[in-house]
């Protein structure tokens, strides 16, 4: 290939870009279509921060992709590790912008857990990257970065990345296009090649997108942050629930749940004197009602700008008891990276105090 054959390519993104569509710019510039294969597998699988990195291709090859389609690799900013191993990255996009990403071990399987936009417009009262408003949206490639970044650290522990949950930074549904690309890149044998039922992509209910995410068909698993048993409660917690209040939302879970084959989660983060009563509880119950779902109660993670207090152990199993009694599937999360401010959002807030924007 010589530089002069290939086509200009300033808005070529190759990180966030399939392994057809790298093919389909090889082929452009007379090169064969494998060279997109390797293309995507050496920024992938390898990790390469550099096109010389990529060994299998001529050195004339690799000078010419380097100045016609440079890519930005996430820097590092800060990274933290808990006791429990729970590990969390403030990474610094190409723009100076900072978004969280935290690797989760489990034993079921590690995750990790990426942002999918700067800040975030949704307001809930509880959340801490709601206080800082959506920057912008996160592109395919930049949530890539996340991923890779947690994949490298997990080999040099020896451990193995098989989840992905779009629960960090921002509403992955108020960003659909990119979110479903990332499915798909993130799924490509390729690269990392987790398997659709292995993520996860949390919203706080924009129902339209919910029926345009089943409509994609790709099973991955839906969880609703539900937090509230009744609209006059979700409705202070959460103002979207103005915009679809949850006979709406629910609706859209059943066609997801009915679309997809997959069992909708329903989080519910318990803040003690709001939404934790055994009353609470019971309208929760007949909420849901036959719905085959999974209900995941949260231990709520302190923010200092926020009012609220945990729910206390007992008032959180109380809770649980009250749900499992009636036949609905219901786990309390593990409280994870206690001594790493693991309330999504926080790291970056503490960061901005501490950093000043490039
Ligand atoms: N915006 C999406 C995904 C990111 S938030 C959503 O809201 O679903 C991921 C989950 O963490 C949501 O269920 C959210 O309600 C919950 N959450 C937010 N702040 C929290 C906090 N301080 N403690 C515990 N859970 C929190
Ligand atoms: Fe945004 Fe989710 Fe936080 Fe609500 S809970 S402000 S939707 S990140």
């Amino acid at each position: 290939m010589h530089p002069a054959t290939l086509p200009q390519a300033s808005s070529f993104n190759p990180l966030s870009r399939l392994p057809e569509e790298l093919a389909q710019k090889m082929e452009e510039a007379g090169e064969p279509s494998f060279r997109g294969r390797q293309w995507f597998e050496w920024l992938w699988r390898h990790g390469v921060l550099d096109y010389r990195a990529i060994s299998v291709w001529p050195a004339r090859l690799r000078e010419a992709m380097a100045e016609r389609f440079p890519f930005s690799r996430v820097a590092v900013v800060t990274q933290q590790t808990a006791t429990d191993g729970t590990t969390k990255w403030l990474l610094r996009l190409a723009d100076g912008e900072r978004v969280e990403a935290v690797y989760l071990p489990h034993r079921w399987g590690d995750a990790v857990c990426i942002s999918t936009q700067v800040g975030c417009n949704m307001g809930c009262r509880f959340c801490a990257s709601g206080l800082v408003k959506r920057i912008r949206n996160l592109d395919a490639g930049e949530m890539m970065e996340q991923v890779r970044v947690a994949h490298a650290w997990a080999e040099r522990q020896g451990r193995r990345l098989t989840r992905v949950d779009l629960m960090g930074i921002g509403e992955p549904l108020d960003n659909l296009d990119q979110v479903e690309r990332f499915f798909d890149l993130v799924h490509e044998p390729l690269g990392f090649g987790i398997s659709y039922r292995h993520l996860t992509v949390s919203t706080s209910g924009l129902v339209p997108a919910i029926y345009r995410l089943a409509e994609g068909a790709r099973p991955v698993t839906l969880a609703i942050s539900l937090h509230a048993p009744d609209d006059a409660l979700r409705t202070r917690l959460m103002p979207v629930n103005r915009a679809y209040p949850l006979a709406q939302l629910l609706a859209a879970a059943r066609h997801y749940a009915e679309r997809t084959g997959r069992r909708v989660t329903f989080e519910y983060a318990m803040l003690e004197g709001v939404n934790d009563s055994l009353d609470q509880a019971r309208r929760l119950v007949r909420l849901l009602g036959h719905f085959p779902c999974h209900v995941n109660l949260i231990p709520w993670n302190p923010v200092p700008e926020h009012p609220f207090r945990p729910s206390s152990r007992r008032q959180v199993e109380a809770f649980l008891e009250v749900v499992q009694a009636a036949g609905i599937s219901c786990t309390i999360r593990r409280e994870m990276g206690q001594t790493i401010e693991a309330a999504c959002g926080q790291l970056r807030r503490r960061g901005e105090e501490a950093w000043t924007s490039p």
